[in-house]
């Protein structure tokens, strides 16, 4: 333990209440420590665990400020929360891991690209491209097909337009909202991986092991763990995710998405400085969850063996999917999450189930 730990018995603020939230709280629970959640959702799922939730906006200072006095740390369950609240907190002296540095990157898809690139990782071509008639002449250099993504607040797909070789390239501009923006070349990748790394306060790094991410219209549908890749590209990819970790002097978690080319390269789409849908898996087949993981490292703790005792493959329920849940109960191999959230939305995650086979080191 750092001589800075915060001790089982303390508090941990979150930033955002969703689900990532309440699974940050459910294993904060477990190591006895209390968890108050800020957001300005009624009911949201993180809510149903937490000894405290504080409702307001992101960037309400006076519930930043209550936020400070109950909490002994703070952290956050999306990137996306205001730069300002977390800058707000620091100045109110109160740690908040991981911290404003580390948002500035994971905030800002060029940034993000660009530091990748910065500490030797490989990405996909691409431009910033923050006005209209940038965009022309990025395309000319990048090629079709392309992708362009807004530089911020994009997610699941949304804030994104695939320019194809008969399009239209204004009507993207447009179709993102036009907005400051990156345009990436398309990566024709065998497949999706990440791996999601839990940094410490002493420095001290730990992966877990790399997954495969198979997406159903943008969304997460299913993650396979371990992902089926050799040996020496699950290591090149574990190396590069505690490479930008430990460069970012993150403390918490980074969840690193990448592309597996044809021929056998691995590039850098995104970063998450948080639990992520692809780790959910961990909870169930790895002797110290990501969850957990998170917990240790915001507070101080060692962190914990990310050894998986299971091989697991996570299907996300999205909308209507969750009302198969007698379904899922009845497997003897399936564990069954659900969220507590009321209403099932089109393509809103409900919960997920995690079915475990015994652990194949063959590959
Ligand atoms: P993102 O929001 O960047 O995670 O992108 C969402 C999904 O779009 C990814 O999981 C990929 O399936 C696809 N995608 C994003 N960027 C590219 C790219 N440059 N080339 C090919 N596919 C991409």
């Amino acid at each position: 333990m750092t001589a800075a730990a915060i001790p089982p018995g303390s508090t941990i603020g979150i930033l955002g209440a969703g689900q990532l939230g309440r699974m940050t709280a459910l294993a904060a629970a477990e190591l006895g420590y209390r968890t108050v959640v800020l957001t300005p959702e009624e009911d949201a799922p993180a809510s149903h665990v937490s000894a405290l939730t504080i409702h307001a906006d992101y960037t309400d200072e006076a519930a930043l400020a209550h936020l400070a006095r109950v909490a002994d740390v703070v952290t956050l369950e999306f990137e996306n929360v205001p730069a300002e609240a977390v800058s707000f907190l620091e100045s109110l002296g109160k740690p908040v891991r991981p911290g404003s540095r580390v948002l500035a990157v994971a905030q800002d898809r060029v940034a993000e690209k660009d530091f990748a690139r910065s500490i030797g990782g490989g990405t996909a071509p691409y431009e910033k491209v923050d006005t209209l008639k940038a965009l022309i002449p990025a395309l000319e250099r990048i090629g079709r097909p392309s992708v362009l993504k807004t530089r911020r607040m994009g997610y699941d797909g949304k804030g994104q337009r695939i320019i194809a070789h008969r399009d239209n390239p204004v009507e993207a501009w447009d179709a993102i909202g036009g907005k400051p923006a990156i345009l990436e070349g398309f990566v024709k990748f065998n497949r999706e991986i990440s791996v999601i790394v839990a940094r410490g306060l002493d420095g001290a790094v730990r992966a877990y092991v790399p997954v495969e991410n198979r997406h159903r219209e943008h969304i997460l549908a299913e993650t396979i763990a371990p992902a089926p890749i050799s040996r020496e590209l699950a290591k090149q990819a574990e190396s590069l995710a505690a490479r930008l970790a430990t460069q970012l002097d993150l403390v918490g978690l980074l969840a690193v998405e990448m592309f597996v080319t044809d021929d056998g390269r691995i590039l850098v789409n995104e970063l998450a400085p948080r639990p992520h849908n692809s780790g959910h898996w961990t909870i169930d087949a790895c002797m110290v969850s990501q969850f957990e993981q998170l917990v240790r490292a915001v507070c101080g703790l060692p962190l914990g063996s990310p050894e998986r005792h299971a091989d697991a493959v996570m299907s996300n329920l999205l909308g209507d999917d969750v009302e198969r849940w007698p379904e899922f109960m009845k497997e003897p191999n399936a564990r069954l999450h659900l969220y507590g959230k009321a209403e099932a939305r089109k393509g809103r995650k409900m919960g997920h189930v995690t079915r475990l086979t015994p652990r194949n080191d063959r590959r």
